[in-house]
């Protein structure tokens, strides 16, 4: 049984984080800091809760830090009884970021524990555990992308504290449709990093790209759980709920819309939903799928579509485990189960190197675009 913390249950609440010379704030989307209190000079002991409990080992931390005048402060961020996961990140505008130098943190109490050395003064610095995508920023993104003539952004529903879970879609004259879904778990923004370059190359004025959209359509769902996006939580929506364990449940508004969504789209028409793709973060980058030659449609692709990523990035381990969580009511075991498709968790390591992200999401979208196109 899950049981909400304090945080959860208020999740509005703001400590008080003012000390004289020094201020820590949590005033924008996806911060997260429970608690603060001065233990010394230019010292000080943070915490934060997960939304609810059990919940995995996913700390997301997010908070700002200003001094009237410079100086450097030392933060011990307590994690309660979970363990650290995100190496943190630092940025001036809460746009850009860095990771902190290694020299500036520890990792103490058997990972319960991060110091911080940091350098605060007049202008607000950001600390957080991964860069920040906020659900203004999905929106200005899918916006951007609605300009082209063939995308169309509409809005899906609402989610339980009223934000929009908006989808993009290209419809062209075929018939067959790929689903594309991110973020049912908020801190998990390397998924994101993934899945905004790999829509982007979909949707993009390349030879392949038309060709690809003339036989295929998409519908994207690029940020499923925006309550938890903007809460800062670790895992669940504000119900306190794992979306990716929602599939063929359908107890959450957010899970619901998409498979309404579906049975308005595939049910009783001549359209066909032929492969999803869902993505997230772990430790390292891995492909969950099914077996091979285990589903009615496309029974190939997987092997295809991973062999081409592996020979256009031979310094690249394309990584693929086709048994995890063969039972669980995850987006990936509902879709290939009730449509008969590949459905594939494409998960991204939280360190892996950036740019190498948006390197193999191009070059895993340009994949899926020529497998599809070749086996159809
Ligand atoms: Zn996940």
């Amino acid at each position: 049984m899950i049981v909400a913390s304090p945080a959860w249950a208020a999740p509005k609440d703001r400590p008080i984080c003012g000390f004289g010379e020094v201020r820590f704030d949590i005033d924008f989307p996806s911060a997260r800091l429970n608690e603060c209190a001065r233990t010394g000079p230019d010292e000080y002991s943070l915490g934060v809760m997960p939304e609810a409990t059990p919940i995995n080992a996913s700390p997301w931390y997010a908070f700002k830090v200003m001094a009237a005048s410079t100086r450097m402060i030392s933060v011990y961020l307590h994690y309660g009884v979970h363990s650290h996961r995100y190496p943190p990140k630092i940025s001036k505008d809460g746009k850009t970021w860095t990771l902190l130098d290694r020299s500036d943190y520890q990792i103490l109490f058997a990972g319960k524990t991060l110091q911080l050395s940091l350098v605060a003064g007049p202008q607000p610095l950001y600390i957080a555990a991964q860069e920040i995508i906020d659900n203004r920023y999905y929106e200005q993104w899918a916006d951007g992308l609605a300009q082209l003539e063939y995308v169309e952004k509409s809005l899906l529903g609402k989610s339980p504290n009223n934000h929009s879970i908006f989808k993009l879609v290209s419809a062209g004259q075929g018939k067959e449709w790929v689903l594309i879904v991110g973020r049912q778990h908020p801190p998990e923004l390397t998924g994101a990093l993934a899945l905004l370059p790999f829509v982007e190359t979909l949707l993009a004025d390349s030879d392949l790209a038309r060709q690809f959209r003339q036989r295929f359509n998409l519908l994207i769902v690029p940020n499923l759980n925006p309550d938890g996006v903007a809460a800062g939580n670790w895992r669940y929506n504000m119900n306190g709920i794992d979306l990716n364990r929602d599939w063929g449940l359908f107890t959450q508004v957010e899970i619901a819309l998409v498979r309404d969504e579906l049975l308005r789209r595939f049910a009783r028409t001549d359209q066909r939903l032929v492969l999803g793709l869902d993505f997230h973060s772990t430790g390292e980058d891995v492909f969950y799928t099914q077996q091979d030659d285990t589903t009615l449609y496309l029974p190939g692709f997987t092997r295809d579509w991973l062999e081409y990523i592996a020979g256009q990035l031979p310094n690249y381990r394309v990584k693929r485990e086709a048994t995890n969580n063969p039972g669980l009511p995850t987006f990936k075991t509902y879709l290939s189960g009730a449509y008969s498709i590949p459905a594939i968790t494409y998960e991204v390591g939280d360190n892996t190197d950036r740019q190498l992200i948006t390197r193999v999401a191009r070059t895993g979208a340009r994949g899926m675009m020529r497998v599809l196109l070749n086996e159809n």
